[in-house]
């Protein structure tokens, strides 16, 4: 079995401790160990880092810019290859897998021409013979954690704009599913990239993660994944004077309204709530839907959710995948439980017997948005459907929620689609479109429980990789 080691000063290294990716389309089919990371790996990889620091943020932007292109390049010529491990370690289906892998090229090549364009500003002074110059500066050393659901598209959006505007570098990515990450190291390496700029400590959150965290020599992190772990990582940063971005979790709401296309609003929903397995912190957890359409609307998403086809990644008539292990499957299946003992109707939801982790798409009709289903994020194929009298109490509905990272709307009418988009807190609106699936070159985030900090991706992501610097020149 091929064994993948860590990435620190340019070196592979060898690590006492491993882990097994296993499929969880068939967990008899193990893709490789991956080298577990001590505090001694982490405390190397931050002391390269630091070491090279000077030099990489003083390169000549056309230096960063050719390594990031040829990483992107690399990745978008492979990315069928990419593709099928990132289907075969998170268990997305073998188009989702592609698809996530042409954004991250897509991202690597977005970013290297970021590095050409990373402007100041030059402004006179308040005091004659004086002009002011702000300009952006790299922060330092960054480390970047990112969760299993993404595997190399949230890598992709943290590690191209921190080098881009010049910062080092050091992943730990998801234990679940590293296979993707290792591959962005070496293409990186294999593209250029100096020694130590760029380091990958793979490992557990538990030891790898939290010495990172902690590590004094490094100046911010930037994170994906749950709300409890955000929070904990957030303190951790406060009392170390780390700068701090965290992206977390959704409970996404998306509005079905009496006007809207019924053909628009089933699409819309099946797929927002069920593609990539429900594990997108953008899914459309909580549908919204007034009186006249419910019935007919829940009636048609049921008959959709109960045709859609669970089974291999890798298997082309697959349309939703296995969930990516059996913790992540067995909390599914307790909110199943949990959304039946509060009173709703439930399809589907079922285990289907298999090698992997699979599991139906799950109704939870008859909700409202108090019950503990409607309110917390399952992060599973799940949507509650939740019944309303109007548009009033629809917005309502959809802004009650401790979270604010993507809401939807479905209506053919430009007012309550206007109305919406100026009233739903949250980061992303959508309008007839599903509530999951994003540009890369322009800002994502949410408000509330879901995000902190600035936003990521497009030209915004230089609000966190940068630090802005005022000079005061006399004439
Ligand atoms: P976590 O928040 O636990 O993990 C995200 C990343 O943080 C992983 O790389 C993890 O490492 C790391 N990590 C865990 N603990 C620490 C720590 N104390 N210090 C530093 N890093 C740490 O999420 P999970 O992957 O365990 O998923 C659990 C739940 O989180 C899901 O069921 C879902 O609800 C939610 N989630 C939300 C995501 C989103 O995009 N909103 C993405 C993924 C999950 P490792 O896992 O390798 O131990």
């Amino acid at each position: 079995m091929k064994h993948y080691s860590n990435l620190v000063a340019g070196e592979w290294v060898e690590e006492a401790d491993s882990v097994e990716n296993i499929n969880p389309s068939n967990t008899q089919d193990v893709i490789g160990k991956y080298a577990r990371a001590d505090t001694r790996t982490v405390d190397q990889a931050v002391a390269a880092a630091r070491n090279v620091f000077g030099e990489w943020s003083g390169s000549s932007p056309q230096f960063r810019h050719d390594i990031l292109e040829a990483t992107g390049a690399t990745i978008m010529s492979r990315r069928e290859e990419l593709g099928r491990l990132l289907s075969r370690e998170e268990g997305k289906t073998l188009a989702e897998g592609v698809g996530e892998v042409t954004r991250a090229a897509q991202i690597f090549k977005f970013f290297a021409g970021e590095t050409l364009r990373l402007a100041g500003d030059v402004l006179p002074s308040v005091r004659a013979g004086v002009d002011v110059l702000v300009e952006r500066e790299a922060i330092g050393t960054v480390g970047l954690i990112t969760p299993w659901n993404f595997p190399i598209a949230i890598p992709a959006w943290k590690v191209a704009p921190a080098l881009a505007y010049g910062n080092c570098v050091i992943l730990k990515p998801a234990e679940l599913a590293p296979g993707c990450a290792w591959e962005i190291a070496n293409i990186l390496l294999q593209s250029g990239c100096p020694a130590g700029v760029f380091n990958l400590v793979m490992g557990s959150g538990r030891q790898t993660g939290k010495r990172l965290v902690e590590h004094p020599g490094i100046d911010a992190i930037s994170f994906t994944g749950s709300v409890p772990t955000g929070h904990e990582i957030a303190v951790k940063c406060a009392e170390t004077g780390k700068r701090v971005q965290l992206e977390m979790g959704g409970k996404n709401p998306m509005v079905v309204l009496d006007d809207a296309d019924m053909e628009v609003a089933v699409d819309a929903c099946l797929n927002g709530a069920f593609f990539s397995t429900g594990q997108r912190c953008t899914a459309s957890s909580r549908l919204i839907v007034t009186e006249s359409i419910h019935d007919s609307f829940l009636e048609k998403l049921t008959l959709a959710a109960g045709k859609l086809v669970v089974g291999d990644a890798l298997d082309s008539s697959s349309q939703i995948g296995p969930v990516v292990d059996r913790t992540q499957l067995e909390q599914n299946l307790s909110y199943v439980a949990l959304a039946r003992e509060e009173g709703c109707t439930v399809t589907g939801g079922e285990v289907i017997d298999g090698p992997g982790f699979y599991q139906r798409p799950a109704v939870f009709a008859g909700a409202n948005n108090q019950m503990r289903s409607a309110r917390e994020e399952i992060f599973g194929p799940c949507a509650s459907v939740i019944r309303v009298a109007d548009y009033d109490e629809a917005l309502q509905t959809a802004n009650d929620t401790e979270f604010g990272l993507s809401a939807g709307i479905c209506t053919r009418s430009l007012k309550f689609a206007n109305h919406f988009r100026r009233n739903v807190k949250s980061g992303m609106v959508m309008i007839n479109l599903p509530t999951a699936g994003v540009d890369y070159h322009v800002p994502f985030g949410g408000r509330k429980g879901s995000s902190y900090g600035p936003r990521e991706q497009g030209a915004y992501a230089r609000e966190f990789y940068t630090i802005v610097k005022t000079t005061y020149q006399a004439a």
